[in-house]
């Protein structure tokens, strides 16, 4: 029986094991295993793919981890990508029903905080940017130029070639099960065991039930599901340019997607960890709003629907660092909606508190506290 010892084992190929891993393959030997037959099969696979610097933007670690990753995503290393990871789209919130102060103190308290200023467009403005947008919907909206959409495929790739350049392994269709004897986490593979005193908890959804098998206390994390479908656009209209569009309420949203139009109902259903698939009702919902926000908009068939969950810890902040109480565990998890946008300085944080060399200096001159995110807020 062949045994492996590395000095990382990183369970679970979404974005936030890869990144990590990626970023440890410079320093340490690491291998990065995932139990389907491919890399980003579950919530990564099924986001928006977006990036939204104001999004949840008075949560000062979502705030700041988003920033730094979009340092990144504009200008990756070279030769990361032969593609440009950031498509720029604006975001446009549509104030219906929102009174003009609370419009105007909900900017204040965003532009407060954000490096690129939202403004507030009235309503003929918003309609130069959005012809196709009904009567019903029309209002005065905030403009968010610095909205961008994600070339995910890229950015995951970027980082599996990453790992594999620096002599990372990556192993898929395993299932692990880690234990803890003589000083290190081992984990059985097909015709072999790995071992390594770190051990990754990478699983998305799957985090505190992977936690249990390794019979470390679960954080109580909760995976929330969410649908998307994609529609054709109204025929009359070029939708192409068209930026993303979020009702104020998050009752919905809605963006171009490669000659298709995405439409989320932003539903938000407590869901155990699974291969999530969507519900009719909130397929329904999505197709309802985006017939009443878009004139012209005829849905004859959902070209397509999905589900992905989105997992959170109870104060919504994402859980990275080591576990006080289990030796060698290290949590990345409770990355809820930013998963993909927080990513790249997610990982550098990870990859410096594992390894113990300070990588993360552009974190560390924006004023990031390592614990916000550290898992000892549990204990
Ligand atoms: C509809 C939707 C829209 C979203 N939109 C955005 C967006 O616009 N922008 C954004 O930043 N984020 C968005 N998100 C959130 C983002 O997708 C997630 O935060 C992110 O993908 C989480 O990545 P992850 O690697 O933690 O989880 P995952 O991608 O789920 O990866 C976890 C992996 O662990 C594996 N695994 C689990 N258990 C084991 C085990 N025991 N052994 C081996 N492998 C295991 C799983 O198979 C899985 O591949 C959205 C999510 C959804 C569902």
């Amino acid at each position: 029986m062949q045994q492996v010892a590395f000095d990382v084992i990183v369970v679970g190929a979404g974005m936030a094991g890869t990144s990590v891993a990626a970023e440890l393959s410079e320093r340490c030997s690491v291998v990065l295993i995932e139990r389907e037959s491919h890399p980003a099969m579950h919530s990564t696979g099924r986001s928006a793919a977006s990036f939204i610097p104001s999004y949840r933007a008075n949560n000062p670690a979502l705030r700041l981890l988003t920033r730094a990753s979009g340092t990144f995503l504009k200008s990756p290393p070279v030769g990361f990508s032969e593609h440009a990871l950031l498509k720029t789209r604006g975001l446009l919130t549509l104030l219906k029903g929102v009174s003009p102060q609370a419009s105007q103190r909900g900017l204040k308290q965003l532009n407060a905080v954000l490096e690129h200023s939202i403004v507030e467009l009235p309503a003929a403005d918003v309609k130069k940017r959005l012809p196709a947008l009904s009567n019903e919907w029309l209002s005065a909206a905030w403009w968010e130029s610095d909205v961008h959409d994600i070339d995910v495929h890229s950015l995951q790739q970027g980082y599996m070639r990453a790992l594999a350049e620096h002599g990372g392994r990556f192993l898929s269709s395993q299932h692990v099960q880690p234990h803890w004897e003589q000083g290190a986490w081992h984990v059985p593979i097909d015709g072999g065991i790995f071992s390594a005193p770190i051990i990754v908890n990478a699983t998305g959804a799957w985090a505190d039930e992977f936690a249990a098998s390794a019979k470390v206390k679960p954080l109580g994390l909760q995976p929330k599901r969410r649908t998307a479908i994609l529609v054709t656009p109204p025929a009359d209209y070029d939708s192409e340019g068209w930026p993303l569009v979020l009702a104020y309420d998050e009752s919905f949203y809605f963006k171009p997607d490669a000659g298709m139009l995405l439409v989320s109902p932003v539903d938000e259903h407590d869901s155990p960890p699974c291969d999530a698939q969507p519900d009719e009702l909130d397929i329904a919902y999505a197709s309802d709003f985006a017939i009443q926000a878009l004139d012209g908009l005829v849905i004859n068939r959902i070209a397509h629907s999905w589900a992905g969950l989105r997992t959170f810890a109870h104060d919504s902040t994402p859980v990275i660092g080591f576990d006080p109480t289990a030796p060698g565990f290290f949590w990345y998890a409770g990355q809820g909606g930013h998963g993909i946008q927080i990513a790249p300085a997610t990982a550098k944080l990870a990859a410096a508190l594992i390894s113990g060399d300070d990588n993360s200096a552009e974190l560390n001159d924006l004023g990031f506290c390592a614990e916000w995110v550290s898992p000892a807020r549990f204990f």
